[in-house]
């Protein structure tokens, strides 16, 4: 990527004068990986996204918009442009109806919801991360996914340069997917319609989940959560592989999706380290940084997975996690 210039840098500095010159990734991402942002802007409002998304165009600067970097690799080689990260947390709770700032916390808006005697999110209690994020990627977990609540989402459209608010139908959601990974569109917030429900078992719902987290997902170390989509199958044909060796579990085949950690558990690939990057030995799907891992090193070890599982599995694996800077 072409160096920012001097002028670029002093203009845009000159419009944004809150923005960082040359901010280390590193703490800006869950995995703790990543080289320089040539300029990083913490946006407060969805008007200074828009804002900085505009001068940023109108200056030929490479930009891009993050929540928390909680499901973020980015390369070695920083980013030579602006990273914008959201950082609108307001929220907005009228009855059954709730609006989410880009920036908010997925796990506060969570808990904010069941304060209110809401039921329908207590799952996102457990995810970290952004609402922007979440949108972006329709995360989930325990049987709930963004898609289930969102009502409509209102973007910054990048190419029309203008704001638009899309209904649940126009996000094109699906599992880990919508439109908002396709298409240059920028999610300034999120609606969401929930129910009035019992409060003292959405509560206990929380604990339940916080502690089968607890359980089955590595703790205190620096990950991006799964690294893979599940796999998702339409014909059964395609598990004969599987089968042959090994009884697949049930509620897997009813969901019509393998858990991408137990094809790389079922390959004894847990613990498998490279350089300062490991396949978690509690979770497969978890890819752990030991401790001052480089983004080639995770690269690699995902690579090496996905080969393993293609080879052995005949199962192409897809990313989950996104990529700044390759
Ligand atoms: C320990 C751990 C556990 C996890 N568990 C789960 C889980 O159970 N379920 C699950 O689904 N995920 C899980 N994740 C992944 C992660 O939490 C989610 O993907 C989360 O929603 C990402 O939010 P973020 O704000 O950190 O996004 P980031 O990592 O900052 O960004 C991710 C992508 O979203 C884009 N993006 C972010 N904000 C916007 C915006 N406003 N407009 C447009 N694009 C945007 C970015 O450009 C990037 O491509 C886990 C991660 C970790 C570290």
């Amino acid at each position: 990527m072409n160096q920012l210039t001097n002028q670029q840098v002093e203009r845009f500095k000159g419009a944004f004068p809150s923005v960082k010159e040359n901010e280390s990734m590193v703490a800006h991402t869950y995995l703790k990986i990543g080289g320089l942002a040539r300029l990083y802007f913490i946006a407060e409002t969805g008007d200074a996204v828009v804002h900085a998304i505009e001068t940023a165009l109108s200056m030929q600067i490479p930009w891009t918009v993050i929540g928390s970097g909680s499901n973020l690799l980015v390369s070695d080689d920083g980013f030579q442009g602006v990273v914008i990260q959201t950082g609108d947390r307001t929220q907005k709770i009228n009855g059954v109806s709730v609006s989410a700032a880009a920036g908010l916390f997925t796990g506060s808006l969570a808990y904010a919801t069941v304060d209110a005697g809401l039921i329908g999110f207590e799952w996102g209690a457990g995810v970290p991360g952004t609402i922007g994020g979440a949108t972006y990627g329709d995360a989930g977990c325990f049987g709930g996914e963004m898609q289930n609540v969102v009502s409509s989402v209102d973007v910054y459209d990048v190419i029309n340069q203008k704001r638009v608010t899309f209904s649940h139908a126009e996000c094109h959601f699906g599992y880990r997917d919508s439109r908002f990974k396709h298409e240059p569109l920028i999610i300034l917030s999120t609606a969401l319609t929930l129910k009035m429900g019992d409060v003292v078992a959405a509560r206990l719902k929380i604990s339940e989940m916080t502690a089968k987290r607890k359980d089955s997902q590595p703790q205190g170390l620096f990950s991006a959560g799964c690294l893979f989509k599940n796999f998702e199958f339409t014909d059964v044909s395609v598990l004969e592989k599987l089968q042959r060796e090994d009884e697949i579990p049930e509620t897997m085949i009813k969901a019509k999706r393998i858990s991408a950690g137990w094809l790389v558990d079922k390959l004894g690939l847990k613990g498998k380290t490279i350089g300062k990057a490991q396949v978690s030995s509690i979770h497969g799907n978890f890819l752990l940084n030991l401790g001052g891992a480089r983004a080639q090193d995770v690269l690699a070890l995902s690579s090496y997975v996905k080969m393993k599982v293609r080879d052995e599995l005949g199962i192409l694996l897809e990313d989950e996690v996104q990529y700044l800077g390759f």
